[in-house]
C-alpha cells in the first residue's frame, strides 16, 4: 500500500479534520478567547496559543488546573506528526506540565493521550491530590459526574497558569 509513512493517514483514523470536532475548536480559537464546546453545552476556554498546540481549559476542574494540549494539526497517532513537529508537541505539553506543578503545588501529574472517542491529538495533564476523589487511581470514572468551572473560577486557574508558562 503506497502512502507517506510520516504523513497523518485520516482514511485510518475513521475521520479527518472537516468532521472533527477538535479540530473546529482549533479553528474557533484561532482568534478567539473561547468557543462553544463540541459536545457539551459549555464554553472552551484557551489558556495559551502554543507553537505545535492550543492550550485549553479542560471541562472538569474536579482537578484543578486539568489543562488539555491539542494539537493543532489533525492527526491520530504520535508519530503521524513529522519532526520537528512531534518534539514540539511534547515540549508544549512538558511546558504546560511545568506551568501547573508550579501554579497549583500538585501531589502528582497524570499525563494522558488517548484519543478513543476524539482521534485528534490530544494530551491531558491532570493535577492530582491529596484531597481529590480518589488520588491513588486513574481519573476517569463515568459515575462521577464532571464540574465545570463557573467563570469566575476558570479566569482565575487559566491567569495562574499563564504566570508561570
Ligand atoms: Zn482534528
Amino acid at each position: 500500500m503506497a502512502h507517506d509513512a510520516r504523513g497523518a493517514r485520516p482514511a485510518e483514523a475513521g475521520l479527518t479534520g472537516a468532521d472533527c470536532p477538535l479540530c473546529r475548536v482549533v479553528a474557533a480559537l484561532r482568534d478567539a478567547e473561547m468557543c462553544a464546546h463540541p459536545t457539551e453545552d459549555a464554553l472552551v476556554r484557551k489558556i495559551a496559543d502554543l507553537p505545535a498546540s492550543v492550550a485549553l481549559l479542560g471541562y472538569d476542574q474536579t482537578y484543578r488546573g486539568y489543562t488539555l494540549i491539542v494539537a493543532r494539526r489533525h492527526a491520530t497517532e504520535l508519530f503521524h506528526l513529522r519532526e520537528p513537529e512531534s518534539t514540539q508537541y511534547f515540549q508544549d505539553m512538558l511546558r504546560v506540565a511545568r506551568a501547573i506543578a508550579n501554579a497549583f503545588q500538585p501531589r502528582k501529574l497524570n499525563y494522558e493521550l488517548l484519543g478513543n472517542a476524539v482521534p485528534h491529538l490530544h494530551w491531558h495533564v491532570f493535577p492530582r491530590y491529596a484531597d481529590d476523589p480518589d488520588p491513588r487511581r486513574p481519573v476517569w470514572n463515568p459515575t462521577r459526574p464532571a464540574r465545570p468551572p463557573v467563570p469566575e473560577e476558570a479566569a482565575v486557574t487559566i491567569a495562574a497558569i499563564r504566570r508561570h508558562l
